[in-house]
């Protein structure tokens, strides 16, 4: 996960890989997805597009596609090696209507390699 640089925003974003770049090596802006603020440029030679954290753990956590998760608190903590970013998530459907909470902690350690470890548990 990468975190955007917009200090009203600051939420996290992942890259997904769509395909190799048709132009070589080219610099490709990365535009969180939240608040469309340019994060960075890369330096690469494939194209990337930036997706919201619930997109990938709306997939870890298999809800139905209609349904949505709306974080209600998050909480990013560092320490020396480790990161842990931990979700308070409604699932609402598609009427607004919540129908199970969770808690997500993904946690990613940074040396020697970085792995992201993610588990939830269904809280209401
Ligand atoms: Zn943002």
């Amino acid at each position: 996960m990468e975190q955007c640089t917009n200090p009203d925003c600051k939420k996290k974003y992942w890259l997904s890989r769509i395909s190799d770049s048709v132009y070589g090596k080219d610099y490709e802006d990365i535009i969180c997805p939240y608040c469309n603020t340019l994060v960075r440029t890369m330096d690469t030679s494939a194209c990337f597009m930036t997706r919201k954290a619930e997109e990938l753990y709306e997939g870890k956590i298999g809800i139905a596609s209609e349904n949505k998760l709306i974080a209600t608190l998050t909480k990013f903590e560092k320490s020396s090696n480790l990161e842990i970013d931990t979700y308070w998530y409604d699932e609402v459907d598609s009427e607004g209507k919540v129908v199970a909470k969770y808690i997500l902690k993904d946690s990613s350690s940074i040396s020697p390699v970085r792995e992201n470890n993610i588990t939830f548990e269904k809280i209401g």
